[in-house]
């Protein structure tokens, strides 16, 4: 399966790491060796001091599809989850300096916890709330109508060059309020105020 991440979806976000609003979706992607499943902790890796939170909406895809019309799209996915897209901000800020890809920030064993999967049926896909509690605290609150690129849009650009496959998962960007993690950190995400991932930093 594959891992797909879109860079610089909400545009407050983009704002607050000082980067221009996009013409097309920023897409890179993780091995399958950054997922991180059932609650397991995370753990801080020592190459970096910067390792931001970022929790994002995940689109699964349930049906094999290359050159994905934007209306088709909706006939690809019928859960959403929520995940973190884990980033070394230091070395991605080293990396973009040098013009180099962004792999070694992003891609990381453990970079993409991802919790539980919930049905879109009857949902508005362009209202979904959903957030972040660091500790007890909110640190990111996001929704859905403030995304650049919809669902549908980020599946028929990704299509173009990559066929997606059954179980293959995009995060689609994360809303402003990343900040660094520490060890003894607690990261619990909701979608509405359903609490649907949630581990410990180690
Ligand atoms: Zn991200």
């Amino acid at each position: 399966m594959k891992i797909f991440c879109i860079g610089r979806n909400y545009s407050e976000h983009a704002k607050e790491l000082g980067n221009a609003v996009p013409e097309n979706p920023v897409v890179f992607s993780k091995p399958d060796t950054a997922l991180l499943k059932n609650g397991e902790p995370f753990y801080l890796p020592e190459f970096s001091q910067d390792v931001h939170h970022e929790i994002e909406l995940v689109i699964r895809i349930n049906k094999v599809g290359k050159n994905i019309q934007e209306k088709f799209a909706a006939n690809y996915f019928n859960e959403l989850g929520l995940g973190v897209d884990f980033t070394a901000r230091d070395l991605q800020a080293q990396l973009k300096s040098k013009g180099l890809p962004w792999e070694l920030a992003k891609g990381f064993d453990g970079s993409a916890p991802i919790g539980d999967f919930f049905s879109i049926e009857g949902l508005d896909l362009n209202n979904i709330n959903f957030g972040l509690q660091k500790n007890g605290d909110w640190v990111q609150q996001g929704n859905t109508k403030d995304m650049i690129f919809s669902f549908a849009q980020i599946i028929s650009f990704i299509s173009k060059y990559f066929t997606l496959k059954v179980g293959d998962l995009i995060y689609t960007g994360t809303p402003a309020g990343v900040s660094a993690v520490a060890i003894g950190d607690k990261l619990v995400g909701f979608v509405e105020d359903k609490q649907m991932i949630a581990f410990e930093v180690k």
